[in-house]
């Protein structure tokens, strides 16, 4: 009798502590996080890593002969595409990213901006 009432608070623990656990990863999916790095890859090559907190303006070349052009802006936190050679101009239409994992991707320029969160913060590891 008494072992069974242990073994039922031990589930009872176990049951804790997972949920525990679970809500929080929910949490941190939900609070995502501001990045604060900003990585450009151009036709899946890294093309530059900048800070998000500095205000800056990259222009970022691709195709042959570098003729295309995106004119990336860091500013205020907050990152987009101010101009750009593609026809579409759907990244330029793009809203600021400024979250960890958004991005802003041009697809006939090859372009991609991701926002990241640098390893340097003194944020656990989380293992998934
Ligand atoms: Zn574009």
């Amino acid at each position: 009798m008494t072992e069974k009432h242990r073994f039922r608070n031990d589930m009872i623990l176990i049951a804790v502590l997972l949920l525990v656990a679970f809500s929080s990863i929910v949490c941190y999916n939900c609070f995502r996080s501001t990045g604060n790095t900003v990585t450009v890859r151009v036709d899946g090559t890294d093309y530059g890593v900048y800070p998000l907190s500095v205000n800056a303006t990259k222009d970022i070349y691709s195709g042959e002969n570098g003729c295309n052009l995106n004119r990336l802006v860091i500013r205020d936190g907050k990152a987009y595409i101010e101009t750009a050679t593609c026809p579409d101009g759907i990244c330029v239409a793009h809203k600021p990213i400024f979250r960890d994992g958004e991005s802003i991707i041009c697809l006939p320029n090859r372009v991609v901006v991701t926002i990241s969160t640098a390893d340097h913060t003194d944020t656990p590891d989380v293992i998934m």
